[in-house]
């Protein structure tokens, strides 16, 4: 057996082996060492007393998907090895091979899927400095293709789409930006691949196979990098079998240059989809926007949120659809109210194309196609331009659920070999075998009483036995009326049996009509389900327009429960907000009412806001609440404010707090100062800068060094719009000379020692951080606190300022400490050194002098 389990391994060395034996799932060697260890299960072994003991563990088969779908979610491959016969009738070992290799990009299952998620494939294909991407979800039937200058962006977006597996040529092995993604995404599977892979007629033949369209037909002429990555991606997916024309839509081309870029940092900092301390959904920006009722829906809102708009038109296109939703709560709630009943319908179709949708797929299918005609009335009134177009694409898929619902039962099984599951009416066979099935009895009943009528033998006997099966009785007292067209089987002591050509053929269907019954109840499933494959595109196009419904839905929703408004997008470099708020904060932070705060900026005279103000005063927040106000503005959603004024952000970058990447071997100080390069080299006078503590991680001279001189840049030459806050009061003397930076605090009250925190961003700038009160708050020990009060006394005493001649032009010359009197006298000696009359010897004495004093 084990040399049978070393052959199948051989041919999927990559993989984990599922090895069936019985009920249970066995793996061998280093396969069982790993699944135990990911798994939690017991790890044994066979031989344990041998030198050649065989480690192993299992799993149960009725439990097995469970545990696939955590090895996959671990990055996992995982082939399933079946028993290609019963083990009853087997001559020596069963016969086994691999049936399914399932790999954590290719999946179907929606066990192993979540539903708010993509669970995306990604190839990238390198083509001089530049990249082609493609991405494709088996699950949805999505295929996208983009491009990229440089590996930096590339990286970004990969970040951004999270996939669970990706296709890399052999030869980006171990490059910075490949390592960075494999650390960011631990359990991404990387699967590094050979130059052949990559040809570009190659990948040309499997556009032609799989969508019937040449190059130029899909786009695609000229445009090597998004087609050879294309074609990589599909070349793995026939490779695994799992290709099949309708399974992927026509590659769609991203132009990147329509969306905000988004760092990775930006989206960890702003917390977009999981929060920095702890990592979960709850909390984040897509956890307080994400009200839509379907699947689909959300993750649609997730792709909107990692690629805002920057085209006003589009984005006006959705705000216009939200407002008139947000403004007619009857309408509102009628959407909502239907979507709610609407199941996962693009994975549900990809499910039938790819031959693995269940009846209760179809079933759930048509019943969405009951929803949508009162989606349909619904959405009969609505003005704004997003939603009539999203009306008319709406297909209520009628013919489809009457055919569905004409054919399967209501409420199917889930297996489709069982039976169960065609309606009565189908088909006049089908109708014919369950009658005989279900009536076989009376049947036979009727044919004896109707033998014995044209027979006369009124002892006649319809019977059943092993060997013969149905047969004539008849004893032979009655020999002579046995008709001519009876047909002897067995004489016996008393009766002889007979059958009769109408008998035998009843007697086939009535033993086989079970078993061709489901076999025709599979047929007819079958064919329905290809019916409906076919159907594909009409169900994936009204699918994105519920899900785009569902989208715009769940924004109304939130904007009028929380009583956001409308912003008004503008293509200058401003951002105006009066009584802006926090999203997630005004909701979560529920021990103090939220203070709205206004802030202005513009590309002009306040371009640059410096904040200064007491640790815990809210600088944080306010500034994260400007990038939010943008980017929720642009995904085409109301803000949290009284009134909005956005100039379209071509991109927000953020440099906020520690982030701990020692286990990528940088520094805390290292990330900050590459994520502080990446702003300097990066921005444009488009962009929105977020810098909280610009050098914190270094000595203090070096960090206000940096800090100003980051500063000046921006304000200089970038001339992006930046909110920098900052505990480095000395900056604020940077406003002096430069015109278009602003000095803001957050305002506290204090009495008696202790502060008070207002949450006012107010204009001008502090000088107090309140460190020390904030530490006594903290709960640090009395007498801590006390000397701590004691030493910021003495170093102020000393005059901390930063010196005044460090403003631009002049010469920086921080004087923390104040040099001591004897090292003062000790260089006024030196100075007034006479040098020309110094014999070399005196010039010695004097040397030897200086350093004992020293
Ligand atoms: P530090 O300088 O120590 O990093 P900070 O000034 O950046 O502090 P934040 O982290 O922004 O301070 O805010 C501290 C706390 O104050 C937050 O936990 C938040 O809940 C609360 N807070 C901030 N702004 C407001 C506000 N406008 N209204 C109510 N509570 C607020």
């Amino acid at each position: 057996m084990i040399r049978q389990y070393l052959s199948v391994k051989e041919k999927h060395r990559d993989a984990i082996l599922l090895y069936r034996l019985g009920d249970f799932y066995e793996m061998f060697f280093d396969d069982a060492r790993e699944a135990s260890k990911a798994l939690d299960l017991t790890l044994t072994s066979r031989n344990k007393n041998s030198d050649d003991a065989v480690p192993l563990c299992g799993i149960p088969v009725v439990a097995a998907q469970n545990y696939i779908s955590r090895l996959l979610s671990l990055g996992h491959k995982v082939a399933i090895c079946e028993q290609l016969e019963d083990p009853k009738f087997a001559k020596g070992i069963v016969k086994r091979d691999v049936v399914k290799v399932l790999t954590p990009g290719v999946v179907f299952d929606p066990e192993c899927l979540s539903g708010k998620e993509n669970n995306f494939l990604a190839a990238v294909f390198p083509d001089g400095g530049g990249f082609g991407l493609a991405t494709c979800d088996v699950s949805t039937g999505s295929f996208r293709l983009s491009e990229f200058e440089n590996a930096s962006f590339l990286k970004d977006e990969i970040l951004r789409l999270e996939p669970r597996e990706i296709l890399l040529h052999e030869n980006l092995k171990g490059e910075g930006w490949v390592e960075a993604i494999r650390s960011s995404l631990p359990s991404l599977r990387l699967n590094f691949l050979g130059g052949w892979h990559f040809d570009a007629d190659f990948s040309r033949d499997f556009y032609v196979k799989f969508f019937q369209a040449d190059l130029p037909v899909l786009g695609l002429s000229g445009r090597e990098r998004l087609s050879r990555a294309g074609g990589v991606l599909l070349a793995y997916l026939a490779e695994a079998k799992i290709l099949r024309e309708g399974l992927l839509v026509r590659p769609e081309i991203v132009e990147t240059s329509r969306f905000m870029v988004l760092d990775c940092a930006a989206k960890k900092n702003l917390e977009l989809v999981r929060t920095q301390t702890e990592g979960g959904f709850d909390g984040s920006l897509l956890w307080l926007l994400d009200r839509t009722e379907t699947s689909m829906g959300s993750r649609l809102l997730r792709e909107w949120l990692h690629h805002p708009l920057l085209d006003i038109s589009a984005i006006e296109l959705r705000l216009s659809a939200v407002a008139e939703l947000k403004a007619n709560p009857e309408l509102l709630g009628s959407i909502r109210g239907s979507l709610i009943s609407i199941p996962d319908l693009p994975r549900i179709i990809n499910r039938v194309v790819a031959e693995e949708g269940t009846a209760r797929d179809l079933i759930s299918l048509a019943d969405s196609s009951n929803v949508i005609p009162s989606l349909l009335e619904a959405l009969s009134g609505v003005l704004s331009p997003l939603l009539s177009l999203l009306r008319g694409g709406l297909d209520p898929l009628t013919d489809i659920g009457e055919k569905i619902t004409g054919t399967l039962v209501d409420s199917p099984p889930l297996p489709l070999k069982e039976g169960g599951l065609i309606r009565d009416g189908v088909m006049a066979e089908l109708d014919c075998l369950r009658d005989i099935e279900r009536n076989g009895k009376s049947t036979i009943s009727a044919m004896e009483a109707s033998e014995r009528a044209s027979t006369g033998i009124s002892s006649l006997k319809i019977r059943y036995n092993q060997v013969f099966g149905y047969t004539i009785e008849v004893t032979h007292t009655h020999r002579e009326k046995i008709p001519s067209h009876y047909i002897r089987r067995q004489t016996l002591s008393n009766v002889e049996r007979f059958i009769t050509p109408e008998l035998k053929e009843y007697e086939d269907k009535v033993l086989g009509a079970g078993e061709r019954g489901r076999e025709l109840e599979y047929e007819i499933f079958c064919r329905l389900r290809g019916e409906v494959a076919s159907a594909a595109e009409r169900v994936r196009k009204t699918a994105e327009a519920l899900s785009t419904l569902d989208a715009l839905t769940a924004l109304a929703d939130l904007a009028r429960e929380r009583n956001y408004s409308r912003p008004r997008i503008v293509g200058e470099p401003i951002l105006e907000i009066r009584k802006g708020r926090h999203p997630v904060v005004e909701v979560l932070y529920r021990e103090e009412p939220f203070v709205p705060n206004d802030l202005s900026i513009n590309g002009t005279d306040r371009r640059l806001i410096l904040i200064t103000g007491p640790n815990m005063a809210g600088k944080s927040t306010v500034m994260r609440q400007a990038a939010l106000i943008t980017l929720m503005a642009q995904i085409g959603s109301f803000v949290p404010a009284e009134e909005a004024v956005v100039g379209i952000a071509d991109r927000i970058f953020t440099r906020i707090g520690a982030s701990d990447f020692l286990q990528k071997g940088q520094s805390t100080f290292m990330v900050e100062m590459l994520e502080t390069a990446a702003i300097l080299h990066q921005a444009t006078p488009k962009s929105l800068i977020l810098l909280d503590e610009i050098g914190r991680g270094t000595s203090t001279f070096d960090g206000v060094a940096i800090a100003w001189a980051v500063c000046e840049t921006i304000h200089d030459k970038i001339r992006a719009r930046t909110l920098f806050a900052t505990h480095y009061h000395e900056l604020t003397d940077l406003s002096a000379t430069a015109e278009g930076l602003k000095n803001y605090q957050m305002a506290v009250a204090e009495s008696g020692g202790e502060i008070r925190f207002l949450r006012e961003l107010r204009e001008g700038g502090t000088n107090r951080s309140y460190g020390v009160q904030v530490a006594s708050m903290a709960g640090l020990p009395r007498e801590t606190v006390a000397r701590a009060r004691e030493i910021l006394k003495l170093l102020e005493e000393k005059d901390l300022a930063f010196s005044s001649s460090a403003k631009k032009g002049g010469d920086p010359q921080p004087s923390l400490f104040e040099p001591d009197p004897r090292t003062e006298s000790l260089l006024n000696e030196i100075k007034n050194l006479p040098l020309d009359s110094l014999t070399p010897l005196e010039a010695l004495n004097f040397l030897a002098r200086i350093k004992q004093d020293l």
